[in-house]
């Protein structure tokens, strides 16, 4: 059985672990390899290592520590197939969106090329009698991500280029469900030109985690999970003294007003909502069709073409989507479809009971919609994470709009429109953190930021662009006097005003 180990000091740390996990093939349920679930002395030789190459690079000009990342962006490009097939065969979505995994987590790369430009403090000249003050970004040292299973490519490359670039170095903890492609990216680092010691991985559970969020010489961690986990990481983190960044789970609304594009509403609902086989946090789970009549108009087109969806392996080029992640989550998600039902929402179409012929040990479910779902309905206050559309009916645009705003999520949220009004209203008013106009998964670019609010997000920091520069450093102000000769006969012990 292949072993997956950590990456320390630039190569496999050869310890003896007592723990392993199971990396299953979710295409067939089967085991395909076992992860080493590390404890303190992994840790400590990454921390080891890390404290021994940070100051070096981070003494390093920003433009070559920019020319890294230039390689870096080279290297995930020639790579990107066989990453794709790797990250693919582990996490059961289609190649496709394996590919789109990596090249989301590639902009980040690509932006920080630039961070020279963005780590460019200000200055003040004669803020004072021969006084100048300036600013200064400087890294933490060493920074820690905790990444979830389904975005096993985007998600470390958002942390670590970002901490990177501004000079930190950084241990990653990816998800033990799909851990070989963050390995991977770690290597290309290294290979391009990256100081051992500088990026390194870690993997384990819960015991590595709290390891990380207790460990004195770590400095800030980020971390992308599940919603009480992440206030959890957050909680400790901070009594421990971190700078943490703690995104959660998300159960994103697409409102869908009476003038808009229908056709275009249900071929983006069905991307949104069962692409990956639901398992994004950007996924649009829940759609609010505003009056009875766009309700009804809306179903009639979602039922066939959801009857249309390809469902495969994640190596058949037609598939739409492929398997849920695990065994254990497929469970869940049917428990789930149970429960909305028992809370006495209609079920439209049944996903559960999917077999793929060839591959019936996999974990296939079908795509599932559930309509007259109503707010107090546990299924819907929850995130199911899995190819499950449920239908909110609300009368009015109002009743809509407090739908999200009032949700314990606030991660993502769209409106289908042809309104300017409405839509602008709309993104100006909702208790959202990222809104799409016609826009069904609004991620932003790499050179915004991203982050969701209320249970979506912990800490007041957002993931990469200008957010992610301030995360991974501290400003330094500096105020410098160059008096010319003699003191300029203030009191001292008065505190300095401008006056
Ligand atoms: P998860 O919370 O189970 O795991 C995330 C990380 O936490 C993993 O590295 C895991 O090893 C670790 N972990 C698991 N249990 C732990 C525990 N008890 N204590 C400490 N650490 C623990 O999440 P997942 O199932 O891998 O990923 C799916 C979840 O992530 C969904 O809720 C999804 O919405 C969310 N997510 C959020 C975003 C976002 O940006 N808001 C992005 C992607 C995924």
């Amino acid at each position: 059985m292949r072993v997956i180990d950590h990456v320390i000091k630039g190569g496999t740390a050869g310890l003896a672990s007592a723990r392993r996990g199971a990396v299953m093939d979710p295409n067939n349920g089967v085991q395909q390899a076992e992860v080493v679930l590390g404890g303190a002395d992994a840790l400590e030789r990454a921390v080891a290592a890390a404290q021994a190459a940070q100051p070096g690079w981070a003494a390093i000009n920003p433009q070559r520590r920019a020319r890294v990342m230039f390689t870096v962006k080279a290297l995930i490009e020639r790579d990107l197939d066989e990453l794709a097939v790797l990250l693919s065969a582990e996490h059961g979505k289609v190649i496709a969106d394996a590919r789109g995994d990596i090249l989301r987590g590639l902009e980040v790369v690509e932006y920080c090329c630039g961070l020279p430009q963005m780590l460019k403090g200000e200055y003040s000249h004669g803020a004072g009698p021969g006084i100048d003050v300036f600013s200064m970004r400087q890294p933490l040292g060493i920074g820690a991500g905790i990444t979830p299973f389904n975005f096993p490519a985007m998600i470390p490359l958002w942390m670590a280029a970002m901490a990177i670039a501004a000079g930190n170095a950084f241990i990653l903890k990816p998800s033990e469900r799909d851990p070989t492609v963050p390995c991977r990216l770690a290597e290309l680092f290294v290979e391009a030109g990256l100081p051992e010691g500088v990026f390194q991985v870690v993997h384990g559970d819960k015991e590595m985690v709290d390891l990380i969020l207790d460990h004195p010489a770590i400095s800030a961690v980020s971390f992308v999970g599940s919603s009480d986990i992440a206030h959890y990481v957050y909680s400790r983190g901070v009594a421990a003294g971190k700078r943490v960044q703690a995104m959660g789970g998300a159960k994103n609304h697409g409102i869908v007003m009476p003038d808009a594009d229908l056709d275009q509403v249900v071929n983006d609902l069905c991307g949104a909502a069962f692409g990956s086989a639901g398992e994004r946090c950007m996924a649009l789970p829940v759609v609010v069709p505003v009056g009875e009549e766009t309700a009804e108009r809306l179903k009639a087109k979602l039922i066939p073409a959801i009857a249309a969806l390809q469902i495969g392996i994640s190596t058949d080029p037609d598939a739409q989507y492929g398997p849920v992640v695990t065994a254990m989550h497929k469970a869940s998600i049917e428990r789930w479809i149970q429960t909305a039902i028992d809370e006495g929402s209609e079920l439209v179409v049944d996903g559960r009971g999917f077999r793929l012929q060839g591959h019936e040990n996999g974990y296939f479910l079908g795509p599932t919609l559930l309509d007259r779902v109503m707010p107090e309905m546990k299924s819907y206050q929850n995130e199911i994470f899995g190819p499950v559309l449920q239908i909110v009916r609300a009368p009015d645009f109002e009743t809509a709009l407090a739908l999200p705003s009032k949700h314990q999520y606030g991660n993502g949220v769209a409106i289908f429109t042809r309104n300017g009004h409405a839509a602008r209203e709309f993104a100006a008013r909702v208790n959202v953190g990222m809104v799409g106009v016609n826009v069904p998964i609004p991620v932003p670019v790499a050179y915004h930021s991203f982050g969701g609010w209320k249970r979506s997000g912990f800490g007041d920091i957002d993931q990469f662009g200008l957010e992610g520069l301030r995360f991974w450093t501290k400003l330094k102000k500096v105020t410098a006097r160059w008096p010319d000769g003699g003191g300029d006969g203030s009191n001292a012990f008065i505190i300095p005003t401008m006056s």
